[in-house]
């Protein structure tokens, strides 16, 4: 078994710790309601209530398909390089973004591309922690 160095591992207790949290917050959500209602208003309301929801669920998947990533890449000794440039990922980075895959410079790239990326904001985080 791979010994994991001490800054890694905090990394790793993070992510875990995130990855518990997402998970929390995907199970323990009511039930995404689909309900007709005879009055316009309510409907309006109920569909707009349903799509925040459909798109935090998203969100959410999306964050825990990048934490668990990360996790992975601490095991195989691949976290904190880039994957496209291969260079070390800005520690302080690392630290606000554990799951980020791409350093800075690298993401913005991806970011202007549109290309599909890993790193929703950290905001929906903030209240569970
Ligand atoms: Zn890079």
């Amino acid at each position: 078994m791979r010994t994991t160095p001490s800054h890694l591992r905090e990394y790793q207790q993070t992510l875990a710790r995130e990855e518990s949290e997402l998970l929390h917050l995907l199970w323990n959500r009511d039930g995404i309601a689909i309900e007709k209602s005879a009055d316009q208003m309510d409907e309006i309301q109920c569909a707009s209530e349903r799509d925040l929801a459909i798109r935090n669920v998203a969100r959410e998947s999306i964050l825990l398909a990048g934490v668990r990533a990360a996790l992975g890449r601490i095991q195989d000794g691949s976290f904190g390089t880039c994957i496209e440039c291969e260079r070390a990922i800005n520690p302080k980075r690392l630290a606000a973004v554990p799951w980020a895959t791409r350093c800075i410079a690298c993401q913005e790239v991806a970011d202007r591309d549109g290309r599909e990326t890993t790193e929703p904001a950290r905001d929906l985080l903030v209240h569970a922690a």
